[in-house]
């Protein structure tokens, strides 16, 4: 560290306690079933081998990462032990880095599982996998006709050990939605015919469809880092991140300054405003207009958000933040999921964008080790 106060212009907190009491609310919910932890995308943004850790300490032994050198990250920061299975599948030819870093390939197709069947036969002996099938979804895993390929002639599966038979939901956030038990009905009519191994289903809000949908493995990602699983109902999960933002500069302006890209904005009054150093560069989408909050105040937005910064309205507040303070951007009174919805889209791609510039903070049980 420089002498400087701060070198990152705004602070992603992200809250590791909050993510284990969510894994194990989820566990809870699971009854029986075995709780993994879907951390691809660097666990959403929030950085994968803290989350990785932090849940591995309070006993999560599953993991799921989509990506080969995702998978490679992780198990440097878990070690040994613990399941990281590849939901993307094996690039041509990486067979042997998946087993020399003990990752779990997910196979998508009868060509990847063409290919660890010839590599069983080259190492001379078996070789385990997850496989994915398709219940209705239509992007990835083997389409019913190939699982009845598989079924009808054992040799397909020489030396390949099925450890998990898996699929995924369409429409699980609709808890109504046809396509919920149209899925499930198929998913059990495939893993039916496949030789007997245990399954999974459900992501985050497939667990909130109940116990038929829990099956053997519950692989959650969003749940674990506090978006909603279940949209039209009050959020069960707790809130695991926060933003702030650093205040660049104050000025006073007169009435019928424009204000920002487009001068989208005009001071209808002589205003105060305070420009903060978040922007859509940061991960704020430039399409929320929102608010900041000073000491629980709203300070509402003026005019565009830009790449690097946000000019807020600060004319009313009684206590306004001055240079270097900084203000709430993600907090209580304005969530991930309230984000998403002024920017028309889901709190997934709200929180996988955050993590790539915005400087990292930790607070629980592996906060100290983990910085
Ligand atoms: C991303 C993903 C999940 C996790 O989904 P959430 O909705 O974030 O809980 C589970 N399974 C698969 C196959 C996925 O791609």
């Amino acid at each position: 560290m420089s002498g400087c106060d701060w070198q990152a212009g705004s602070v992603l907190t992200i809250d590791l306690a909050a993510i284990v009491d969510n894994w194990r609310q989820l566990s809870a919910l699971g009854g029986g079933a075995t709780c993994a932890a879907v951390i691809k995308a660097d666990a959403y943004g929030l950085g994968d081998q803290q989350v990785a850790s932090a849940l591995q300490e309070a006993g999560c032994r599953d993991f799921f990462v989509a990506h080969l050198d995702e998978g490679l990250r992780v198990r440097k920061a878990l070690g040994p032990g613990s399941r990281i299975a590849v939901l993307n599948g094996t690039p041509k030819g990486a067979e042997r880095e998946f087993l020399s870093s003990s990752l779990l390939p997910v196979v998508n197709s009868l060509g990847e599982l063409a290919a660890w069947r010839a590599e069983a036969k080259r190492l001379g002996r078996g070789v385990s996998v997850f496989l994915q099938i398709d219940s209705g979804m239509a992007r990835l895993g083997l389409a019913p006709s190939e699982v009845e390929a598989v079924a009808d002639d054992p040799g397909l599966l020489d030396g390949v050990a099925v450890q998990l038979v898996m699929s995924h939901l369409a429409c699980a956030d609709v808890a109504g939605h046809s396509a919920n038990e149209t899925q499930r009905a198929a998913f059990e009519k495939m893993a039916a015919i496949l030789p007997s191994a245990p399954t999974s289903f459900a992501n985050s809000s497939g667990i909130f469809l109940g116990e038929a949908y829990h099956y053997d493995v519950l692989r959650p990602g969003a749940a674990l880092y506090g978006v909603n699983p279940v949209p039209r109902a009050e959020n069960p999960m707790r809130q695991a991140v926060s933003v702030s933002a650093r205040v660049l500069q104050t000025r006073e302006v007169c009435m019928e300054t424009g204000i920002g890209y487009g001068h989208r904005a005009v001071a209808t009054r002589p205003s105060q405003l305070a420009t903060i150093c978040l922007g859509y560069a940061d991960g704020w989408p430039r399409n929320a207009d929102m608010q900041a909050f000073f000491r629980g105040q709203r300070l509402p937005f003026m005019g565009r958000v830009s790449m690097d910064s946000i000019v807020l309205d600060i004319t009313d507040s009684e206590d306004p933040p001055t240079e270097g303070d900084l203000v709430d951007m993600i907090c209580p009174q304005q969530t991930v999921d309230d984000i998403a919805r002024a920017a028309d889209t889901i709190g997934y791609e709200i929180l996988t964008r955050l993590g790539a510039r915005l400087e990292r903070r930790y607070l629980g049980s592996l906060a100290q080790r983990a910085a």
